[in-house]
């Protein structure tokens, strides 16, 4: 099984998408990462669902990522007790640190932290900024409140508080616990929410000690400000688009995700691009026009991932969804003006190292010439992830002999990974590749391609040779001088 096209596709799942049955038919429709939502279900239901991949991995034979997106800071009200209530533009509401059930007049808002540095005149967003409530008297332990925008408002929604700098730290006590239980679980990924520092990333490596990747989410106004030195210790990033448009105007959004892809490309690091994606899914077979279109955009600003949340997790079409995404994947990436988009963004990388070099040579000579894909044996995953970045017309194949860094880059764009055997000799490097090239159909036996790989072997970082091979059967069963 291999992919049509190099963007990749990260599915929540959820209550929709639990079964073996869904989770295989997921990843057949295209999912290349299933995100686990630790904000929502139990630890069993998470070790469950973590189990149920990990069998289709093993029974298709692909690697498949997992991400653990760990809730971070994020504030709630409580629960009502006759269901959802139908805020009224003007009416009073009161948030309270009182645990019983709420109903029309107050809501447990059970963070103590926040009534501290609530102030007269402060706006509250609730559920995602549909409901906004500005603050009229507050003390220590209530805010009364009037509703400035009405609606519907229900058990443990969101709250956001963009005036205010809140003195939360980066992973709470939950957090911590999911963090271990992810990591136990074997989860290849760690999405944190809510970063505002560099330090959160570092505080949550700390704990991770290498048994994950790190991913930031950049939902908050400050994240945004200190962009650069929270890419530079992460090893990935999430355009949360959900949070960012309540905390940020929405029209602030799409210049940032502009900016944030494009920098997380240049520092060949993954970037996925989440919420809201093809939201009318959640209900409807079909995508909206404006959907489609921003999934386009995604796509043609060189994302390495688009990202599906209710739509997959909770809603009634998880597999058209998906499929919606390839589609629409694989008709922009056959798109000339795509070609010209990506070729035009590229940045020019000073050549620091051999290995950027070698990754900028393949590229011009995959394209110059008639080569069927790149292969880069791989230890660390650094020499893909760096293929990656130059953003090649053709095929990506890593070879690891790891499966971890396998599933890893299950998230990269443009990379097809494959567990291999350890190599020790070049020749068998090559052999190898061709094998996997002409498997999964990226070659055929008249086609050349290319292998880069480190000498000596079992040394990361020494990415030092770029060989073109044929693909014929010949070098198959002779081999070649070793
Ligand atoms: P969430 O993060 O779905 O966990 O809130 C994504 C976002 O805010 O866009
Ligand atoms: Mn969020």
């Amino acid at each position: 099984m291999r992919r049509h096209r190099m963007i990749k596709i990260v599915a929540t799942l959820g209550p929709s998408s639990s079964t073996y049955d869904m989770i295989r038919a997921l990843f057949e429709a295209g999912a290349d990462v299933f995100r686990l939502n630790m904000s929502h279900g139990t630890h069993d239901e998470m070790a469950q669902r973590h189990a149920i991949i990990r069998q289709v991995e093993a029974d298709l034979g692909r690697p498949i990522g997992i991400l653990a997106d760990l809730q971070g800071p994020k504030l709630r009200i409580g629960t009502f007790s006759d269901g959802p209530v139908d805020l009224q533009v003007g009416q009073e509401f009161r948030l309270d640190l009182d645990k019983a059930p709420g109903d029309r007049q107050r809501v447990n808002l059970p963070h103590p932290e926040i009534f501290e540095v609530l102030e007269p005149g402060a706006d509250l967003l609730v559920n995602d900024g549909k409901v906004r409530l500005k603050v009229n008297e507050c003390g220590p332990d209530f805010a009364e409140c009037t509703v400035t925008v009405g609606g519907v408002i229900s058990d443990r929604k969101g709250v956001n508080v963009p005036d205010a700098v809140l003195p939360v730290a980066a992973l709470s006590d939950k957090d911590r616990k999911d963090l271990e239980f992810a990591c136990r679980l074997g989860v290849d990924w760690l999405a944190l929410s809510f970063v505002q520092r560099p330090s959160d990333v570092l505080e949550a490596r700390e704990l991770a000690q290498g048994r994950a990747a790190i991913l930031s989410k950049i939902e908050k106004p400050a994240a945004v400000k200190a962009f650069d030195e929270i890419l530079a210790v992460s090893d990935g990033i999430m355009v949360a688009r959900g949070d960012l448009g309540v905390e940020l105007p929405v029209q602030n959004v799409p210049p940032i995700q502009k900016r944030l892809v494009r920098k997380a490309r240049a520092a060949a690091k993954p970037v996925i691009v989440a919420t809201q994606m093809l939201e009318s899914m959640i209900e409807s077979p079909m995508p909206t026009r404006a959907e489609v279109s921003d999934v386009a955009t995604a796509i043609y600003e060189g994302a390495d991932a688009v990202m599906l949340s209710a739509e997959s997790a909770a809603g009634q079409f998880p597999i058209e969804a998906v499929t919606t995404m390839n589609n629409v994947a694989i008709e922009v990436e056959s798109d000339p003006t795509y070609i010209d988009v990506i070729d035009a963004s590229r940045k020019h990388v000073h050549h620091h190292s051999i290995a950027d070099g070698i990754v900028s040579a393949a590229r011009e000579l995959a394209e110059k010439t008639n080569i069927a894909a790149i292969c880069c044996f791989t230890e660390s995953g650094t020499t893909a992830s760096l293929v990656a970045r130059e953003r090649p017309h053709v095929p990506i194949l890593a070879l690891t002999p790891f499966v971890g860094v396998a599933r890893r880059h299950a998230l990269t764009w443009g990379v097809h990974c494959e567990q291999v055997t350890e190599v020790n000799r070049f020749k068998k490097a090559v052999i190898n590749a061709v094998r996997v090239t002409r498997k999964y159909g990226f070659a055929t036996e008249k086609d050349q391609i290319l292998v880069t790989a480190g000498i000596p072997f079992n040394q990361p970082g020494t990415t030092n040779i770029l060989r073109v091979a044929p693909c014929s059967e010949h070098l198959i069963i002779q081999g070649e001088p070793e």
